[in-house]
């Protein structure tokens, strides 16, 4: 079940936290890199006690947040093989 609160505690994920390229402190404006399709999808459907909600988690802390501007940026850099920024972490996902 997708709730409106589930979002707000996604985006709270990143209080206090801004972008790790740029430094963007706008929560709304953030994305864990690079696993955040997996952590939003995990957060949105399971509750707090269940195994993909620790998972989650988990990918949260092998993530840093970045902002959908450097996200693009970084998308770019891969697509036409320019991925030379070191601030970036080594794995690549491109979806
Ligand atoms: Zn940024």
């Amino acid at each position: 079940m997708y709730t409106k609160q589930r979002r707000i505690d996604l985006i709270q994920t990143f209080e206090g936290l801004e972008c790790e390229i740029c430094g963007h402190p706008e929560v709304q404006n953030l994305i864990w890199y690079p696993h955040h399709k997996k952590i939003r999808h995990n957060l949105l459907r399971f509750g707090k006690r269940s195994e993909e909600f620790e998972d989650a988690k988990k990918l949260i802390e092998q993530s840093i947040p970045v902002c959908l501007h450097c996200r693009e940026d970084r998308y770019y850099a891969l697509l036409i093989g320019e991925d030379k920024d070191p601030r970036w972490p080594m794995i690549i996902i491109i979806d």
